[in-house]
């Protein structure tokens, strides 16, 4: 099969994916095999490849936003034929203190596909038959992709900052993640504030019902009840603190952060305000998220790439030069 390989992590300019031809993946127990019909590119992605987060598998091949079919391995659940997403997290031991409570975004001993395992930026993907989501048919390959990481995280950003209904919410950074929040978030009723780099950023934003849109460092001119920061940069948590009410919450949406700069204590983290990190996903994530996705008719916007042109993609993520969220179409 066809796939994009990582032999050995380096700047994206320098094109460290290469395309080749590998063996295709044998099934295992608890396994399926998909035909992978798309695989969404994460800024995650582009950590892996270049060299940020670590990688312990060699020829790694990436991508954790899988649509594919199930064409072995099969189950009654799981019939031939299922169109299945696969997520960022391919498995957890089901044993650990974490899993047994509820956190199995925190398990001690967790699989990560596309980075642990090899992902979805190939022609056929294995995958845990239990860490599988069948896909609402509403949804076509394309557009549900980016839903699988974009989307879940998102989504579970939004429930650790604790969003209520009608809220004010910020958005700091408006990419894949966050084009995809703010459309549960106007189904919710919250007023949205977008504070984001990039022109066209800011003008999808306002497109999608932002009540306000500034750049990057811009405070919205309300006090937040929440805010969730996507953008890769730790002065951006600090302006997002800045913007809270008392008791208010920033939720840091970012795997990788250089640092957070020293910030002052009485003025922006008393009267209870908090900080946290959102930190992977769980099965429930998903499937509410796809469930509440389906509700609410979402649909990311896309920019579709060959799975050739599997740097050129993650190069595009660097540069913040695509609206939305970008797709390899396999
Ligand atoms: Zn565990
Ligand atoms: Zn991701």
């Amino acid at each position: 099969m066809k796939a994009a390989v990582l032999s050995a992590p380096g700047d994206i300019s320098k094109r460290p994916l290469r395309i080749s031809d590998v063996a295709q993946p044998e099934v295992r127990p608890g396994q399926v095999l998909l035909r992978v019909r798309a695989c969404g590119v994460c800024r995650t992605d582009l950590h892996i490849v270049e060299g940020e987060l670590p990688v312990r598998v060699k020829e790694l091949i990436p991508g954790h936003q899988i649509v594919g079919d199930v064409v072995a391995g099969a189950t009654a659940e799981l019939p031939a034929g299922t169109r299945v997403g696969v997520a960022w997290i391919g498995g957890t031991d089901g044993t650990c203190w974490y899993c047994r409570h509820n956190f199995e975004n925190l398990c001690n001993s967790p699989t990560f596909t596309g980075c642990s395992v090899n992902g979805g930026y190939a022609e056929y993907g294995l995958a845990r038959a239990d860490f599988v989501f069948p896909l609402p048919a509403a949804l076509d390959d394309l557009h549900a992709a980016p839903l699988l990481c974009a989307g879940i995280i998102g989504f579970r950003a939004l429930r650790v900052a604790g969003v209520q209904q009608g809220e004010k919410v910020g958005l700091f950074g408006f990419g894949a993640s966050a084009h995809l929040a703010i459309a549960v978030l106007k189904a919710w009723d919250c007023k949205v504030y977008v504070s984001t780099r990039g022109e066209s950023h800011r003008r999808l934003a306002a497109s999608l019902g932002a009540r306000w849109v500034g750049s990057e460092n811009d405070k919205p001119p309300v006090a937040l009840d929440r805010a969730i920061t996507f953008a890769p940069s730790g002065d951006v948590v600090i302006t997002a603190l800045a913007s809270l009410r008392k008791g208010g919450v920033v939720a840091i949406n970012a795997i990788h952060l250089d640092r957070i700069p020293q910030f002052a204590y009485d003025s922006l983290l008393w009267g209870e305000r908090q900080l946290r990190s959102v930190t992977n996903m769980t099965r429930d994530d998903a499937r509410d998220f796809l469930r509440v996705a389906d509700e609410i008719g979402l649909r990311p916007q896309v920019t579709v790439f060959s799975l050739e042109q599997a740097n050129e993609a993650l190069l595009a993520v660097k540069n913040d030069a695509i609206d939305g969220a970008a797709v390899i179409a396999m």
